[in-house]
């Protein structure tokens, strides 16, 4: 197969798949998050295919820690997806997150502890060899996001992006941590099973833990249940002046509206996500 008929196959299971997304779903994107989400899947592809996609050798690999005891003696199991691909004699896991590469670059520590644990499961338990884990980041970095927005296009600043984008990020990994990490997951378990779900105040929100990135770009960017949370609603209609009946409408209006307000929406993240990485340093 040629690329260009690899990228028209592409382009057709994207659309049957919106299709069927929005049958399930019940709502629509907008034409410009339409493209943006096309986008993504193509350069996504064309930037992994040489590097991942072609040396696959075991793909959305299930691990699986059952029997595990929270501190309250609760049990739970934990269970990840990962891709392997071994090449040259070494083994390589990968995790895909939707996370920017720059973001998981600046917290590296994050990703290592769900990934310990995975490569602990893949190597004690299961008794496989690994030498290396790395993150892949599915989101196209902003430089290259803007590029294939300006009208009209101009190629060689697209592929001076693309080129630019690197989406791999390598982690160190120790099982050091290991049982301080399935600690931690046996809390959250615990904090859940309570019904402990106060979030954070809106006034921490905009507080930067430590670093340089605010708690809203750490955590509630990446959070599902972001558009029911009292605080994350609060510091959007604070910091962008958008109304909180941008909010109201997404859960009441299932009709001509929804499109309307899924293009609000994508772009209150994304004016959070620009105002935090496009900060100077
Ligand atoms: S959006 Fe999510 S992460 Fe942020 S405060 Fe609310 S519940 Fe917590």
């Amino acid at each position: 197969m040629t690329d260009k008929e690899i990228e028209e196959e592409l382009q057709k299971m994207f659309e049957i798949n919106y299709e069927s997304l929005k049958l399930q779903g019940g709502h629509s994107l907008t034409p410009e998050v339409r493209d943006a989400a096309w986008n993504q899947v193509l350069y996504y592809f064309k930037k992994l295919r040489k590097v991942v996609a072609e040396k696959v050798s075991k793909t959305e690999v299930k691990l699986t820690l059952p029997e595990q005891e929270t501190p309250a003696g609760r049990r739970f199991t934990i269970e990840g997806i990962v891709d392997i691909v071994t090449e040259n004699e070494e083994t390589w896991m990968y995790d895909i997150k939707t996370h920017e590469a720059g973001f998981i670059e600046k917290h590296k520590e994050m990703y290592e502890q769900q990934l310990n644990v995975y490569a602990y499961i893949w190597e004690h338990l299961q008794g496989n060899k690994l030498d290396h884990t790395a993150i892949i980041s599915t989101v196209l970095p902003s430089g290259l996001r803007n590029a294939l927005r300006d009208r009209p296009i101009i190629p060689e600043k697209v592929k001076s992006e693309a080129d630019k984008w690197n989406p791999v990020v390598p982690l160190a990994f120790s099982q050091k941590k290991i049982k301080e990490t399935i600690r931690e997951f046996g809390a959250v378990v615990d904090d859940i099973e309570a019904g402990e779900f106060k979030p954070a105040t809106p006034e921490e929100l905009d507080t930067a833990d430590g670093g340089k990135v605010k708690f809203v770009t750490r955590y509630c960017i990446m959070c599902d249940g972001r558009f029911s949370c009292s605080s994350y609603r609060k510091y959007v209609a604070k910091t962008t002046g958008r109304s909180q009946a941008d909010f109201k409408r997404y859960y009441s209006v299932y009709d001509d509206e929804t499109a309307q307000t899924d293009y609000i929406l994508s772009n209150l993240n994304m004016d959070i996500i620009n105002m935090e990485f496009d900060k100077p340093e």
